[in-house]
C-alpha cells in the first residue's frame, strides 16, 4: 500500500501573505521522489486549537503528516506543543538538544536566553532531529497505529538539510517504491508541437510517464518511473529518453540541473571561443544569464549595453548610414552590432540584440515584439536571426534572451 502524507504549514505569517510556503514545495518535490503521496497542503496560523483540529484532520487521511514552523522560543511558537497534547504525551527535557543549543550560543559567545529552554522539550518517547543550522531540534512521533507526525523548523536553510538527513531515511522505511524524473529541456520548439511530435509515446507510457511543462521560451519533458529501487527505475527510463531523443534531436539542450547559458557557457570553453554581447532591448539580461553561470569568466569577454544609436556607433562601430537606411532595428544593425561587440572586446563571438520590446514604438511594418539576434563568429561571418516574439515588455525582453541563447548554443553546436 502506498503511503500517504500532509504538509502542515504553521505560522500566520503565511495567512498574512507576508512569506510564501516553499516549505511545502520542498517537501512535496522530495516526497514526489520517495513515492509517497501527498494528498493535502494545509497552512494553519498559530492558534492552538486550530491547529490540533488540523492535526486530527489530517490524520484522518494521511499515514505520515509533516508540519513545519512554530518550533522556535517564543509564546506564539506551539506547534511542538500541541503535537504532544495530541498525542497525549508529556513534554520532558531532552539533554542532548539543550547541550546542542548551549553549544550554539556558546560559539556566538553570547549566553542562552531563558526562552530557548523551552526549545530543549520534546514529546516523550519520539526520534529527535538535530539542528545544524539553527537551535530548534526537529521531532519525529511515531503512534501505535503506524502514523507518524514529523515535526520541522520554519526557516528554510533549517528544515531543508534536516528534511534530508533525517526525515528522508525515515519515509524511506515507510514507502515501498521510489520515483525517479529524468527531465529532458528543450528550447526552440513549442509546446504543442513537441506534444504532437511525441503523441504516442505520451500517450503509451504508464511507467515511465512523460509529462511536458512550458516554461517561459522551453519546454521541458519530465519522465519519471516508480521502481523498488532506483537502478530499476532509471533502466525504465532510458528507452524512453532515447525515443525522444530520437524525434527531438538538438531541440533537446540539455537534463535536469543543466540550464540554456551553462549549456553556451561550456560550448564556447570546448571550443576555446570567448564572447561579447552588445545588447539593446535585452539591456544586459543577457550579460547577466552568462555571468550566472560559475566559471564564465574563462570565456565572457565583455558586455555592452549599447541602447542609442550614439552608443552603437561610437562602441560598436555601426555605421550611420545603416542605422538611417535600415533602422536600429534591423537585421543590418544587429549584424553590425555583433561584429563590432567582437572586434571591440577581442573576442572571437559576438552576439547582439535589437528590437521593440513595447508597449510603444511599434509601426506596422516593424511590430512591438521584432527582436533581431545578430551573431558573429571569427573566421565564419555574420548570421542574424529574426524574432516575433509576444508578451508585455518583460516577456520580450525575456524571451529574446532565451531565443539569443538557443541560438548561440545551436551555432556553437554545428562547430563541434
Ligand atoms: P524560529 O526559531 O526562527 O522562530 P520556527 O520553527 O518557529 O523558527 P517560524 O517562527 O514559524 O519557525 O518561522 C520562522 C521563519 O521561517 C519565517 O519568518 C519564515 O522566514 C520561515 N518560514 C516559516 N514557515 C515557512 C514556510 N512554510 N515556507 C517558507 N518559509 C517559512
Ligand atoms: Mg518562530
Amino acid at each position: 500500500m502506498n503511503t500517504t502524507a500532509e504538509i502542515l504549514a504553521v505560522g500566520t505569517e503565511l495567512l498574512l501573505g507576508d512569506i510564501v510556503n516553499t516549505n511545502a514545495q520542498f517537501i512535496s518535490r522530495e516526497l514526489a521522489k520517495l513515492g509517497i503521496n501527498v494528498y493535502r497542503h494545509t497552512v494553519v496560523g498559530d492558534n492552538p486549537a486550530r491547529l490540533k483540529a488540523a492535526y486530527a484532520r489530517a490524520f484522518e487521511k494521511a499515514d505520515v503528516v509533516i508540519a513545519t514552523g512554530g518550533l522556535g522560543p517564543t509564546g506564539d511558537d506551539i506547534t511542538k506543543e500541541i503535537a504532544a497534547e495530541y498525542f497525549g504525551l508529556p513534554l520532558v527535557f531532552h539533554e542532548e538538544s539543550w547541550n546542542a543549543i548551549q553549544a550554539r550560543f556558546a560559539g556566538m559567545r553570547a549566553g542562552v536566553p531563558s526562552a530557548n529552554r523551552k526549545q530543549a522539550l520534546i514529546p516523550e518517547g519520539c526520534t529527535v532531529f538535530p539542528n545544524a543550522n539553527g537551535t530548534a531540534p526537529g521531532a519525529c512521533i511515531e503512534s501505535g497505529d503506524g502514523k507518524a507526525l514529523l515535526l520541522l523548523p520554519g526557516p528554510p536553510n533549517e528544515m531543508e538539510p534536516m528534511f534530508l538527513e533525517y526525515a528522508v531515511p525515515f519515509l524511506c522505511t515507510k514507502s515501498s517504491s521510489v520515483f525517479v524524473s529524468r527531465t529532458l529541456k528543450t528550447c526552440g520548439v513549442g509546446e504543442s508541437r513537441a506534444e504532437e511530435i511525441l503523441k504516442d509515446i505520451i500517450a503509451a507510457q504508464s511507467n515511465p510517464t512523460v509529462a511536458p511543462y512550458a516554461k517561459m521560451s522551453e519546454v521541458w519533458l519530465r519522465v519519471t518511473a516508480s521502481a523498488p529501487d532506483g537502478q530499476t527505475a532509471r533502466a525504465l527510463i532510458a528507452p524512453v529518453a532515447a525515443a525522444i531523443y530520437d524525434r527531438l534531436g538538438e531541440n533537446i539542450y540539455g537534463e535536469d540541473d543543466d540550464s540554456l547559458e551553462g549549456i553556451v557557457i561550456k560550448r564556447l570553453r570546448e571550443n576555446n571561443l570567448t564572447l561579447a554581447p552588445a545588447e539593446s532591448c535585452t539591456g544586459g539580461l543577457l550579460s547577466a544569464a552568462l555571468v550566472n553561470v560559475p566559471g564564465a569568466s574563462e570565456v565572457f569577454k565583455e558586455g555592452l549595453v549599447t541602447y542609442s544609436n550614439e552608443a552603437k556607433i561610437k562602441s560598436l562601430g555601426v555605421r550611420e548610414a545603416t542605422l538611417s537606411a535600415h533602422g536600429a532595428v534591423s537585421e543590418q544593425t544587429a549584424a553590425e552590432m555583433a561584429e563590432g561587440a567582437a572586434r571591440s572586446a577581442g573576442a572571437s563571438v559576438g552576439v547582439s540584440t535589437t528590437g521593440i520590446a513595447g508597449p510603444g514604438g511599434g509601426t506596422p511594418e516593424k511590430p512591438v515584439g521584432l527582436v533581431y539576434v545578430g551573431l558573429y563568429v571569427k573566421d565564419r561571418g555574420v548570421t542574424v536571426k529574426e524574432l516575433r516574439l509576444t508578451g508585455d515588455r518583460q516577456r520580450i525582453r525575456h524571451r529574446a534572451v532565451i531565443s539569443a541563447l538557443d541560438f548561440l548554443r545551436r551555432e556553437l553546436f554545428i562547430l563541434n
